[in-house]
């Protein structure tokens, strides 16, 4: 259906329709009584135009009844039939100063309501030149038609003033409302926008915990595709303490009078996997709330976020430092115990040279123990943070030969040989010297600690533009159960070969880290009793 200007409404269309069947029936039954002679009519002409404009009127109204217009023309063409047809009747059955001309008001809300203020002027201008006509036409036959016809004319111009006036203050506020929603819509769709491209979770949740309104986050926090509204929040996101006891979300919303972050609890997907979460939720107090007590309000909002990997981390940092501590103290107690024992030894004139010498050697072997855990604990660190990463150009064998002299003392002093098994052309490597010597320093000592007799071969070969660096041993070995734990930190083998060396365990855990920083990854093989090869591999520079 064709809609009209600003003053249409299903309403006012209903009424239109009705009054247009109802008005045949009074204007037919009047016409009747003029006819009969019971009513006084100058105008009334004969009865052939009054029974022909009848039957338009049945027709006109009937069409419009049963059949709503459907576009602006239609409107306009019925809009012209009604008047065409209200003229005629004014003009040959009626006459205009009869109660009759209270139905041209209908005329002209009709006019006004279809087009307005055009609709409206064309209605009236179109009343002035019927009002003409009927002065033209019976003012002789009645002179006081001239006074009834101007009177008439003044009150349908005062009543078309007053559709304006109201039509247009309609319009006004038509037009003052249709901005503000187009404000309120605007704000929306930018908090929305927000909303939605946070990174973190947020939903809105009513009164009974059902979800209102959620970002595109919470959707991939959860893992689902499908539509959060309408879920009970305790069905969707199922939350567990840190003794795996399950926490309702909703009862801690309710419980909270503001703000409120928790990060202790755990969320458990479908198929039982875990996340940490932080979640902050808040009761929502909209400033429309009706009520002013302040116990009330509209909801509440949650926010959540994924902080597992930052909480494994933190606790990877926390077990580190405590390891760390506690690995410091033995040596430091020992270190105490031992020199305190000698300035008690130097009082005492029983003391023998060797008893000092013995206590010494113990705190300094300690001191030493002490110095490599730091030394280890410093690589670690200055590898984290990327210090000395800088890649430079190395000659790999030039590198080897210097490794190899700087431990073939230490071998030989254990009465094991240090071979070198370097053949055909190697090449350059570019990457940190600092990692690449500290990581063939520890397969080194490593081999030579743990090798009671037989050799200790350092192994560099290149082939397809690809060098192997490998340190062989015919040592001790490791047990299938110490392989799968020689990279942890601090882990040192229960084997008594192995206790019998000191070591801080912290070695390979460095070695794998700084493997991991020069982008190659650490083989080994090993084998209980008869020895092992720990192995990595670097591309040649090109030339
Ligand atoms: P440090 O930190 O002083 O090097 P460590 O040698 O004990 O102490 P890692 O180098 O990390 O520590 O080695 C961890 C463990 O792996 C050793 O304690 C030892 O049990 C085993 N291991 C490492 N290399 C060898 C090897 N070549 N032969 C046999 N066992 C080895
Ligand atoms: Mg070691």
């Amino acid at each position: 259906m064709y809609k009209g200007g600003p003053s249409y409404t299903a309403q006012s269309a209903k009424i239109i329709r009705y009054a247009g069947l109802l008005l045949p029936v009074v204007l037919v039954l009047y016409g009747l009584y003029i006819q009969a002679g019971l009513v006084d009519s100058v105008q009334y002409v004969n009865d052939v135009s009054f029974f022909a404009m009848s039957f338009l009127w049945f027709v006109m109204g009937i069409i419009q009844f049963l059949f709503p217009s459907r576009t602006k023309l239609d409107s306009a063409l019925r809009l012209i039939a009604y008047h065409v047809l209200a003229a005629g009747y004014l003009l040959y059955v009626s006459g205009i100063a009869t109660p009759f001309v209270a139905f041209w008001l209908l005329l002209l809300l009709a006019s006004n309501m279809y087009f307005s203020k055009n609709g409206l002027s064309l209605s009236i201008l179109w009343f002035v030149v019927v009002v003409a006509v009927d002065i033209v036409l019976h003012h002789d036959v009645s002179p006081m038609i001239v006074t009834y016809d101007l009177a008439t004319l003044v009150a349908i111009i005062l009543s078309g003033l007053v559709t304006l006036s109201l039509s247009l203050a309609q319009e006004v506020d038509h037009t003052a409302l249709s901005k503000s929603k187009q404000q309120e819509s605007l704000q929306r769709d930018r908090v929305l926008t927000i909303v939605n491209n946070l990174a973190d979770a947020v939903l809105s949740v009513d009164m009974d915990g059902i979800i209102r309104v959620y970002n595109a986050a919470s959707l991939s926090l959860l893992d689902t595709n499908d539509s959060l509204n309408g879920r009970y929040i305790d069905d969707l996101i199922k939350l567990v303490d840190k003794s795996k006891k399950p926490v309702s979300l909703f009862n801690q919303l309710k419980t909270t009078k503001g703000a409120s972050t928790r990060d202790d609890l755990n969320y458990v997907f479908n198929d039982g996997e875990e996340i940490r979460l932080e979640i902050t939720y808040s009761p929502i107090r909209s400033s429309y709330s009706r009520s002013k007590k302040s116990e009330t309000h509209d909801g509440y909002i949650v926010i959540m976020r994924d902080i597992t990997k930052a909480k494994s981390l933190e606790e990877e940092r926390d077990e580190f430092i405590s390891v760390i501590s506690h690995e410091l103290r033995t040596p430091i107690t020992i270190v105490e115990g031992t020199i305190s024992n000698v300035q008690i030894m130097m009082k005492h004139p029983d003391a023998t040279q060797v008893m000092l010498t013995d206590a010494i050697t113990l705190a300094h072997d300690q001191i030493i123990y002490l110095a490599h855990m730091v030394n280890d604990l410093s690589t670690l660190s200055r590898a984290e943070r990327g210090v000395s990463d800088t890649p430079e150009d190395i000659d790999v064998r030039e590198l080897i030969h210097k490794l190899h002299n700087e431990y073939n003392k230490d071998a030989t002093t254990k009465g094991l040989h240090l071979n070198l098994d370097i053949t055909g052309t190697i090449g350059h490597v570019y990457t940190s010297r600092l990692y690449l010597e500290e990581i063939l320093q520890n397969f080194i000592t490593n081999a030579i600690k743990y090798t009671k007799i037989g050799s200790v071969t350092i192994i560099v070969k290149q082939k397809l533009g690809i060098i192997e660096f490998a340190v062989k041993d015919t040592g001790i070995g490791i047990s299938k159960s110490d392989q799968t734990k020689i990279f942890q930190k601090f882990y040192r083998s229960e084997d008594y070969r192995t206790r019998e060396t000191s070591g801080t365990g912290l070695g390979l855990y460095v070695t794998a880290k700084l493997a991991h920083k020069a982008g190659t990854k650490i083989e080994f093989s090993s084998r209980l009793n008869h020895g092992s090869k720990f192995s990595f591999s670097l591309p040649v520079k090109p030339e």
